[in-house]
Formats: C-alpha cells, sequence, structure tokens
C-alpha cells in the first residue's frame, strides 16, 4: 500500500449519485453507501415511491422477489481500493453493492446488524466487519468515525415505515425485498484536517447532532427533505453552520447514470436556497456523478479545470 497523505492537506470528494460518495485524504478511502447498480424496480416497499423509468430506459425492472445482481462493470471502473465503507443503513439502494466492494477492496465495513449481515450472506470475512448500533465514537489511529443515531427519510408523505431487520445466517445472493432497513446511522469523521458529518436519508435526530462543529456537511437534497419541519435551517444551526455544504441523494437513483436529471437537479436548487438563507457564508457545492473535487485545508472547494470551465457546481 504505503499510501500518503496529500501533501496539501487536502481531501477529495467523488459522489456517484444516490448517496454514493468516495473521500479522500490520499492516506485513506472512505466510501459511504456505495450503490452503483441503479436499479429498476417495480412495487412499492418499505414505503418506497415505484420508479418510474427515465426516457429511453429499456432495463427491465425487478420485482422484490428477484434476486438482484451488481453492476460490478461499473464498479471496477470506480472503485479499486477503499479503506472503511460506512453504511446509513441496509436498503438496496446503500447496501447491495457494499459485498462486492468490501471483498474486492478488503475495507473495514461500518454499519448496522443488518448491514453486516448482508456483508457475511456475501463472504465478507468476519474481521472486516464493524457493526455498530449508534453512539460509538471508534478511534482507528489517524481517522476517527462517530456513529450518529439517526432516522430513515420520511417517504411517502410520511407514512414509510421499515420495522425489518436482515437476519443472521443468509446466503447471498438476495432477493431485493431481503434488504431492509435496519435502522439509518450518519457518520462524522475526523481526518487531519477536516470533519465531516455525512448522511444518507433525508432526516436526522436534532439532539445527536446538536454541537457538532462539522466543517463539511453532506446533506441530502430530494424532495422527501420537505416532510421534516425545517429541515435545513435546524441541521445547519444545529451544527454550527458548516463552512462547506454539499448537496447528495439529489438525483433520480433509478435512473441510468446518463438520464436527464433535470426535475431533480430542481429540487437540488430549491435545498440550495434553503442553504443559502440560513448560512450564507457556506460554500455550497451541488455534485454531479462521477464529479470529483477538493476541499482543501483552509475549507477552499476547487473542482478539476474542466469541470469547472462548464460553470454549473457552485451555488
Ligand atoms: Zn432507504
Amino acid at each position: 500500500m504505503g499510501k500518503v497523505y496529500f501533501d496539501d492537506g487536502r481531501i477529495e470528494l467523488t459522489h456517484y449519485g444516490a448517496a454514493a460518495w468516495k473521500i479522500t485524504d490520499g492516506k485513506h478511502t472512505v466510501l459511504l453507501d456505495p450503490y452503483f447498480t441503479r436499479l429498476r424496480y417495480s412495487g412499492k416497499r418499505f414505503g418506497m415511491l415505484p420508479a418510474n423509468a427515465a426516457p429511453g430506459d429499456e432495463r427491465p425492472a425487478h420485482s422484490f422477489d428477484d434476486i438482484v445482481e451488481s453492476d460490478t462493470a461499473v464498479i471496477d471502473r470506480h472503485i479499486d481500493e477503499a479503506t472503511h465503507i460506512l453504511l446509513s443503513h441496509a436498503h438496496f439502494n446503500h447496501c447491495m453493492d457494499m459485498p462486492y466492494i468490501a471483498r474486492k477492496t478488503g475495507a473495514l465495513v461500518i454499519g448496522s446488524y443488518s448491514a453486516t449481515n448482508i456483508a457475511s450472506a456475501y463472504g465478507v470475512e468476519e474481521d472486516r466487519l464493524i457493526t455498530v448500533r449508534g453512539g460509538e465514537d471508534y478511534d482507528f489511529g489517524e481517522i476517527s468515525i462517530r456513529v450518529i443515531p439517526s432516522l430513515h427519510s420520511a417517504l411517502c408523505d410520511k407514512c414509510y415505515f421499515d420495522a425489518g431487520i436482515v437476519p443472521e445466517g443468509l446466503k447471498g445472493p438476495l432477493p431485493l425485498k431481503a434488504f431492509s432497513e435496519g435502522g439509518t446511522f450518519g457518520y462524522l469523521i475526523r481526518f487531519r484536517q477536516h470533519e465531516m458529518l455525512l448522511f444518507g436519508s433525508m432526516n436526522y435526530i436534532e439532539r445527536e447532532v446538536q454541537g457538532l462543529t462539522p466543517s463539511v456537511i453532506l446533506v441530502p437534497a430530494a424532495r422527501p427533505r420537505l416532510q421534516v419541519w425545517q429541515y435545513t435551517a435546524r441541521l445547519l444551526k444545529a451544527t454550527g453552520l458548516p463552512k462547506v455544504v454539499v448537496a447528495t441523494h439529489w438525483d433520480v437513483q433509478t435512473y441510468p447514470y446518463d438520464a436527464d436529471q433535470s426535475s431533480a437537479l430542481e429540487q437540488a436548487v430549491s435545498f440550495q436556497r434553503e442553504v443559502q438563507e440560513v448560512s450564507p457564508r457556506s460554500t455550497q457545492v451541488l455534485p454531479r456523478h462521477f464529479e470529483t473535487f477538493a476541499i482543501h485545508a483552509d475549507h477552499r472547494v476547487a473542482f478539476p479545470a474542466a469541470a469547472h470551465a462548464q460553470g454549473v457546481h457552485h451555488a
């Protein structure tokens, strides 16, 4: 390995759509909810919205009884290493690609009992699994990770409820319906120069984030956030108005990567207006798929020159 820190103290973040991220300080590579398969599905389960097809999308829609498989070609194009994989919850669009990535990279997997049971079902080694219940604050030497008890998005006008857990002893490949929520977490990661608060679902428990002072926050920004009273303002005020606010989980994650996301983007832009109102001094980022940007030690955000030229990224 012999990986070393970026010498200027920056971290780099890459967004893969849905709630999926790679975050690296050069030495550690942390993945959050790494999901690349972007399944179409039919039927309604877990209070999820029925998945409409993107225009021209001729991929089959999976039923919840179907056995599902990861799109390993896409994963292999984008992920070759990881030290830690964090799971906000165990729904398929957060967790189903994790076992393949965990086995490929040897990363530590940190998630709920349900999430690590999914990993076991696909043969991820026991000593790579860290099962958490929320509240843990674990020291990994040069980084540390605090597990923040949290809540799932209030889908379907707040009627969403998934009491399910993924039991021990399953054998993959699993059907879509096996991926129960299993409880939801946020994560606070302390890198040397940066403290980042990450969420993978559109809700949080205010008292669990009150008093945290992350320099960077990833906030799920799609429409279900509007079910939560003062979602954006309460979260940003409770966390000390972070210097960098990144919109995440804003896309239609059942659409293929190349589909038009303009209506989802409009929602994300309305989220950015909420941020602007409560925290006008924050730098905002609305990342597109596969886009990488850097956050420097002084919290300056920088995009690679090519992406920057498109002029579409900053609020
Ligand atoms: Zn979910």
